[in-house]
Parts: structure tokens; sequence; C-alpha cells
């Protein structure tokens, strides 16, 4: 979260709000999660709230007008010998329901295997992230560790349609699990989460809501040091040792995230919590692979025009991973597989232009990705920004969350205006969020990241006055730094390249 709109957050909740979602030319380097990033602007609580979810599938059985003769069915337990499918004889129509029937399946990939176009599935159901998915109406209609979410089938080149479907929601690399922690009601307004030890490799913590119940962290405590205090960020009071990220429905943090070691001894996480909810408490934990490899999916949303290579990403867009490559080459990251995806039709138009209230529905469309990667989202705008990280990290291995990905404003890059740094340095500064990576100073210098090496840009030096540390008002303090909140330049710091090269994504 860009505590720059965390202050806003937490004015917000006392009543003032100091317009952080209002853009100007240098809040495009805002770069935010999808928690706060513009939030603040309106300070409605249904700003907050997930974006609608796709029309229901048809009701199984009785309800099949517009699949024809078969019967129509919603999942393989609604068919007696054959299976749920999408109707074999149905047109593509963008964005209306999959018709399901139950029917034989074709020639073609299993469910979670790989495909491209609706054909190639045995089912005809090929989700937007390029695997075939079985329909289903609940978790239970699903295979173990799977479960049921909102998708969309691809059905033609302009046509994607929603329907349920069984995907996998936690991809992990080989070594990676996912420990259940906590599992509870909460009434609310607030409540208390004991994170155990991190590993000392990194841990990260995800703390989930229901939908619509926001979780906002207000005090992280380690050994009775305040890690983290929401109340204290406000200008002008001593910075948070241990910047936590934004609120939402899901809440990934990194431990540790900073230079203070914090293995071998629990946090315990004060939050809020907007309504009544079930709380879930989880840690991805283990090593990041030694070939430090990061594996990326592609999703074009209309952005700079751009459309997926024949066989590999087209030119523009290869130079700028190359150049991010450049920049995290201290970390020893390296991209691998980049796998594309074209997002058809209606929903290509609408989600190219988005705001923070679109994002998780953006972040969605990477369900069913089926193995840990970066998803990156092309879009035209957003909202001004050059780009925009889910979360600080985002929830690693967790395809179509609603923190997990980054998303760029192409158009907005690829505009001819010095101000606009290359293509290369938003993805490696997206990257950077993405794997754990806060800003080194915000815009008005009271926030600093808990790195010790990173160099920090305090309100001392904001010389006009106008408070916000522009990289003039930096140089030598930060404004080097990839991470610099409005970051024209390279660096990475030694503790920055070890942070994000034991990123639990990577292969
Ligand atoms: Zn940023």
């Amino acid at each position: 979260m860009n505590p720059v709109c965390f202050f806003a957050l937490f004015l917000l909740i006392v009543g003032a709000s100091p317009g952080c979602g209002a853009r100007t030319e240098l809040d495009a380097w805002s770069v935010t999660p999808p928690s706060d990033a513009g939030r603040p602007d309106g300070g409605a609580p249904d700003a907050f709230v997930p974006p609608r979810p796709p029309p229901p599938p048809p009701p199984p059985r009785d309800g099949g007008v517009d699949a024809g003769p078969a019967e129509a069915c919603g999942r393989d337990a609604d068919c007696g010998t054959g299976l749920c499918r999408r109707s074999p004889v149905a047109a593509p129509r963008d964005l209306a329901p999959v018709p399901l029937v139950c029917g034989e399946p074709d020639p073609g990939a299993s469910d979670g295997e790989r495909c491209e176009t609706a054909r190639d599935c045995d089912r005809g159901l090929c989700v937007l992230a390029g695997t075939c998915a079985a329909p289903c109406v609940s978790d239970d209609d699903c295979a173990p560790d799977h479960a049921c979410v909102d998708l969309y089938a691809r059905t033609s080149v302009s046509a994607a349609q929603p329907y349920r479907g069984c995907v996998l929601p936690f991809v992990p690399h080989a070594g990676i699990r996912l420990e259940s922690i906590d599992e509870r009601s909460e009434t609310g307004p607030f409540a208390e989460l004991i994170l155990p030890a991190a590993d000392a490799s990194g841990s990260l913590f995800l703390v989930r809501s229901s939908p619509r119940a926001l979780v906002i962290p207000r005090t992280l405590r380690q050994s009775g040091v305040v890690l983290f205090d929401a109340d204290t960020l406000v200008p002008g009071v001593l910075p948070p040792l241990n910047p936590v990220v934004g609120f939402g429905t899901v809440v990934p943090m990194l431990a540790p995230n900073g230079s203070r070691d914090v293995s071998g001894v629990p946090f315990e996480l004060f939050v809020s919590v907007g309504s009544p909810t079930e709380l879930t408490l989880r840690a991805v934990r283990g090593r990041a692979g030694e070939s430090r490899t990061l594996d990326v999916d592609v999703f074009f949303v209309g952005g700079g025009g751009l459309r997926p290579g024949a066989a590999a990403l087209p030119s523009r867009l290869a130079r700028g991973f190359q150049e991010a490559a450049r920049i995290l080459a201290p970390s020893g990251i390296r991209f691998g597989e980049v796998r594309q995806h074209e997002i058809p039709g209606t929903l290509r138009s609408r989600l190219a232009f988005v705001d923070s209230s679109d994002l998780s529905e953006l972040f969605a469309l990477a369900a069913g990705a089926g193995r840990p990667s970066m998803p990156v989202f092309l879009v035209r705008d957003i909202s001004g920004a050059l780009g925009v990280a889910g979360g600080i990290p985002g929830a690693w291995a967790h395809p179509g969350s609603e923190t997990n990905g980054i998303a760029l404003a192409l158009d907005v890059i690829f505009e001819p205006d010095p101000l606009i740094p290359p293509l290369g340095t938003v993805v490696a500064h997206e990257t950077g969020h993405f794997l754990g990576l806060f800003h080194t100073s915000e815009v008005d210098g009271t926030v600093v990241e808990p790195l010790d090496d990173t160099p920090e840009c305090g309100p001392e030096r904001d010389t006009d006055g106008d408070g916000w540390l522009f990289p003039a008002e930096c140089v030598g303090a930060g404004a080097e730094n990839i991470m610099f909140w409005a970051a024209q330049n390279d660096g990475l710091s030694p503790q920055q390249a070890a942070l994000v090269g034991r990123a639990l994504l990577l292969r």
C-alpha cells in the first residue's frame, strides 16, 4: 500500500481525507495496490467491496431452454452417465452465461490441462487464463484442493462467457506449502491474530475475510516492539519500523520484510474488521527456488493496442521485460516462461480503463492459470497511475486472488512525455512491490521502509515546502533507487536484492 494513501485511509476513519486519489502527473508514480489506490478519494464503504461477480450459471436440469434439446446442468453430478460440458451446438455470445448441457466429452485436453481455445478442451470450456476447467455449483463439486469460482470461458476470438468452474486456488512450486493457522468468526469491530514465527527464509502471511468484509491492519507487535501502528501514519510522527500492506478482503504480509531479524518470534496483529466476518489466517512457507526464475502470465486487456505475439511477446513489451530483468539482475531474478492471454470482447474494452474498485475483477481473470507466476495485466489507464501492484507483496501462487498480480497502464506509459519513464522501469518497480519492496521513502518523507541500506529522503528535504518530495529534492537520498516513489533510476540495494531474491514465488 502506498502510505500516501495510508494517511488518507486512516484520516478517513476519523473523518478527513486529503484527497489521495486525485490525479496529478506525479501522482501517477504513486504506485499502489488495489487495497488503497484511489479508495480514499470517495471514501464510501461501497468503494471497498469486491466487484460484481459474473451472472450465475444456468440452473441445473430444468432451465435448459437455451441449451437445445440436451439436458442442462451446472455440474457433473447433474448428469447421469455423461458429464457437464459446454453445449456443442450453442453459438458464442459474449458475456452470456455458458450454456452447459449433459453430454459426452470431445477429444481434447482434460480438466486442468492447458488450452488456448474452447476446442482444445474435452468439455469445450477453456478459461481465459489458459486451462480447461470443469463446471461446478459449489466446492463440493470439485476435486480436493480445488475451489468453485467465477470464471470466463473463451468461446470465440471475440467472446468470453461466465460460468462457475473448478480451479486450484493455490498453486505453489515444489517445496512451498500452505499452512492453515487460524479460522474463526469475528463480529468486529476489532480482532487480534497471532502470527506464528516466520521462517528465516521468509514467510508470507495471508489474512482473508468474507467478501465485503474488510480487514484493516492497525498494529503489529513482536516481543513488545511495535513494528507498525496505523495511528502513527500521519505527517510529522515517527514512521513505522515495518510497514504493513493495505487493507481489503485478502491482506498479504511478508515477514521478514526489513533488516530486523524476526525469525523465531511470533507476531501479534491487531486488525479492524468492517463487519461480522469469517477470518482465516494462513502462511505460505518454504524456500525460493535456486534458479530464482519468475514465470509470467501476461493478460492483454487493450493496453497499448497490443495483442499476443505469435511466438513471443510483442517487441515493445519484450524490450520492457528485458530492461526490467537488467534492473533486477542484482537479485539474481530472471524472467522465465511467459504465457500470453488475450482478453476478448466486452471485457477487453470495459477493463481497459480501471480504477481501484475494478482491480479485483481484473486480477480475477488469472483464476485457472494453474501455475505459480506473476500475472501482468496490460490495460490502457489506471486512474492516471502508470502501474499498480496487487499487494506488497502479492498473494503469491494464488491465481485469481484480488492481490495477486500487477497492472500496467500502457497507454499512459507509451505517451511521449520525458517525465514518464520507460516501460522497463515501471515493470521493475511494480515487480519489486509484488515481491515485497516498499517505496524507499513516501512522497512527504515521513514514511520509510524497514531496510537499513536504502537511503531515506525525509521532510527536511522538501525545500519548496509543497509537501511533496520530488526526485530533484532527493538526489543522493533515494532518487537513484528503483523503489523511489517516483522512480526514474534503477538502483537496487543489496538488502532489496536479497529480499526479492528469496520470494517464495521464484522457482
Ligand atoms: Zn510504487
